[in-house]
């Protein structure tokens, strides 16, 4: 097996590092710790990855982006997710980048002229509507209860939902609702595109959270209330929404993990220089075993998430889902990096917990990774299915996890 990047892939990771390295880093020292980034400096560094040819790179030529190939672009993935300013400035971040995805590859020409184009330019953005509260789905998204109906060539949608990224900022909501009650879920639910400004749509509040995120996201409670839309916002057929969701989620799985990478990369980088400038005990800190260890081990569990990234990601590319690959790489780099960044957090001692150096904004936010996009002990459900009864699972349907 052969998981070396393409002469283009190499070309574009190498312009992002410098990128992130010359342009975007020096931006973050400017904030205060904690504090959300203003939306005029993620626009100036927008104006700046456009300049220099970084800006949607994964989104067809056609619709605004730079259309690279899902295997060449991945570590490009990597290298923006290296800052938090990156994924926004380069419009690789979440929700949006799947979203993208998703109506690239569903929406009509119709709703990628309303949705698409205008996401990609940083114009709207966007919320994916999924996890509902107690008694609706979340790890097993199948318990889901909202419910769109038919009434005339209308939409009504009631329903509520939490956890949802940029609720009460997006200008629209590509909700999962069961279309059909007589249906299994994977089989009766669609994805269903509501404005913002849509009668009956009320986002409750915003859920206090772990960590201050520096890129202001929100994840907020939201009611559906006799929400009325036009039957042509259905995104793909009737029916389709746990098929375009998989479609969704398994690459954007893998660009998740990219970014985390280089998230644990960097948090690793900034504690080789603390631990290589500070003294202890005579000597600088890296020279004590007891720290290379670690970071060896560190660096060895990453590379080996970067490795199994890259061959799902060119199962992928093959035209295969690679369903249990793609659970492997989930769960594995959520805690290897979640792992990596705890450690470099560590040997920079309080300086890892202040907020001066980035590695305490990392580590308040990796720990979601281990959750979101499935939980660990759902992916491990996929792997054990495969591994004990010898399920193809990409013949089967759509995967129960988010
Ligand atoms: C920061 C953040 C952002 C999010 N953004 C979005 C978003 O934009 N849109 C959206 O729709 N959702 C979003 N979510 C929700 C996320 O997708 C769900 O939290 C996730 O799918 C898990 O669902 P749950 O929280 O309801 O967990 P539950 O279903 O309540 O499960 C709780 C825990 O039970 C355990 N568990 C579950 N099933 C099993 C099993 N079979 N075997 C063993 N253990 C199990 C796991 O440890 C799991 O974490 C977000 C969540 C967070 C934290």
């Amino acid at each position: 097996m052969e998981y070396q990047d393409s002469e283009r892939s190499r070309e574009l990771a190498g312009r992002a590092r410098d990128f992130v390295d010359d342009v975007v880093i020096p931006r973050e020292r400017e904030l205060p710790g904690g504090t959300a980034v203003p939306d005029d400096v993620i626009a100036e560094l927008r104006e700046e990855a456009k300049s220099r040819d970084l800006y949607a790179p994964q989104i067809g030529e056609e619709y605004g982006g730079m259309g690279v190939d899902f295997r060449d672009v991945l570590p490009l993935f990597e290298e923006a997710g290296r800052s938090l300013l990156a994924p926004p400035a380069m419009r690789v971040d979440a929700p949006d980048e799947g979203n993208m995805h998703t109506l690239e590859m569903a929406g009509t020409e119709d709703q990628k002229d309303r949705w698409l184009r205008p996401l990609l330019e940083g114009e709207l953005t966007s919320a994916f509507s999924m996890t509902e509260p107690r008694q609706g789905g979340g790890a097993d998204p199948k318990m889901i209860g909202t419910t769109a109906e038919k009434d005339g060539d209308e939409w009504v949608i009631d329903g509520h939902k939490w956890w949802i990224t940029n609720g009460g900022e997006a200008d629209f909501y590509i909700t999962l609702a069961r279309t059909d009650q007589e249906k299994h879920p994977y089989e009766g639910c669609s994805l269903i595109v509501v404005p913002e400004d849509t009668p009956g749509l009320d986002v409750e509040r915003d859920i206090p959270h772990l960590g201050d995120d520096v890129v202001s996201h929100v994840h907020s409670e939201i009611r559906y209330d006799d929400v009325r839309v036009p039957e042509e916002n259905l995104l793909g057929e009737e029916g389709e929404g746990f098929t375009i969701a998989q479609k969704r989620l398994g690459p954007a799985r893998l660009t998740h993990c990219m970014r985390y990478s280089g998230m644990a990369a960097r948090a690793l980088e900034v504690a080789k220089a603390y631990t290589s400038d500070r003294e202890g005990f005579g000597d600088p800190i890296a020279d004590k075993q007891g720290v290379r260890f670690e970071i060896a081990e560190a660096e060895t569990n990453l590379h080996a998430a970067r490795t199994m990234v890259r061959h799902a990601a060119d199962e992928i590319s093959r035209g295969n889902q690679a369903r249990v690959e793609v659970s492997m790489c989930k769960f594995f780099t959520a805690n290897v990096t979640e792992n990596a960044i705890n450690t470099a957090l560590q040997f920079c001692g309080a300086s890892g917990i202040g907020k001066d150096l980035p590695i305490a904004d990392f580590y308040e936010n990796v720990r979601q990774f281990r959750i979101v996009d499935g939980p660990d002990e759902v992916h491990k459900r996929v792997i054990a299915r495969n591994a004990y009864e010898n399920v193809d699972m990409d013949e089967l349907d759509p995967l129960p996890t988010f």
